[in-house]
């Protein structure tokens, strides 16, 4: 396969961008490059740095689609860097086990986009080493609605004036700097108590998160990415015909022969379908529970729990 881009040619390479925070989600990271420009207008940075206007502005899905335009502007090779933002900012490493195949009945996955941990924000605050409060990627997984660490529930608005911290087309800040009220996180807003399952939930999310992020090589992310979110994989010229793989190539076949995932994971798809957990999701993906589940041909529509 070519490791070639197809991308405009008019890109030119930005004067500087923020580096990451840890676990800072892509949408955090823009935000403090916006922050940080000279540009006024959050139409003009977002068209610098996408192409795109900002309807087109949505960052609830495992990656953005303009990442491969984002990258040819930042110094460097565009596919390591590319790799690094998919391992570093986005959510492909928790979806790629499952969602595989074009034909599976399963919901497209939403990550939240500004989720808050009151504790965390005053934390970041206070660390030298960070110094302002950021979006931890950890927070924004689906069915998420607690920190793991602090035990607290996340707000997305502001405590004090109760400003939505996302507005639409802009990029975000408070609580990245401090709100239009005057409000900013310290360890006087602390956070709400979160109830026990909610924080089991969060701690088992962010369990399954990091064990896949660990095992997940870049390569697996950029193919993912090419395959199912901005669908170069389709593009690319292989001699004089371009390649029409199935959608199920690659992880898909890999995942199928091992785990035998096509009729486990249509069952788990039709269990949160069913309404009666939808946040069951970020536990099921669990690939040892997928592979028992195939293992032992349970009842399909039986709930499948983290163990
Ligand atoms: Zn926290
Ligand atoms: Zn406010």
């Amino acid at each position: 396969m070519s490791s070639s881009f197809s991308l405009p040619t008019k890109v030119r390479q930005l004067p500087f961008f923020p580096a990451s925070f840890p676990d800072e989600t892509f949408y955090s990271l823009i935000s403090r490059y916006f922050l940080l420009s000279a540009h006024s207008e959050d139409e003009v940075s977002f068209e610098v740095l996408f192409g795109v206007p900002t309807s087109q502005m949505d960052f609830r899905g495992p990656a953005p689609f303009r990442l491969k335009y984002f990258v040819r502007q930042l110094p460097g090779q565009s596919r390591i860097l590319l790799g690094k933002i998919l391992e570093a900012n986005c959510f492909v490493a928790l979806v790629l086990p499952v969602i595989t195949a074009a034909d599976w009945d399963f919901p497209d996955p939403k990550f939240a986009e500004t989720n808050i941990c009151l504790d965390c924000a005053a934390e970041d605050r206070d660390d030298a080493s960070i110094g302002m409060a950021y979006v931890h990627r950890i927070h924004q997984l689906p069915g998420v609605t607690a920190c793991w660490r602090h035990a607290t529930k996340f707000v997305s608005t502001c405590p004090r004036c109760a400003k939505s911290f996302r507005q639409p087309g802009k990029f975000l800040t408070a609580p990245l700097v401090d709100c239009g009220c005057g409000w900013y996180p310290s360890v006087q807003t602390t956070g709400i108590r979160a109830a026990k399952s909610d924080v089991e939930f969060a701690m088992n999310a962010h369990r399954v998160f990091e064990q896949r992020s660990y095992k997940t090589p870049a390569s697996r992310l950029i193919s993912f990415f090419e395959m199912h979110v901005d669908h170069s994989a389709f593009q690319k010229k292989h001699g004089r015909h371009r390649w029409r793989a199935p959608i199920s190539v690659g992880i898909a076949e890999k995942l199928e022969q091992e785990y035998s995932t096509i009729e486990v994971a249509s069952a788990v798809a039709r269990y949160i379908q069913s309404g009666r957990c939808p946040n069951a999701w970020v536990a099921n993906l669990n690939p040892h529970v997928l592979q028992g589940r195939a293992r032992h041909r349970q009842n399909i529509d039986d709930p499948i729990l983290l163990g």
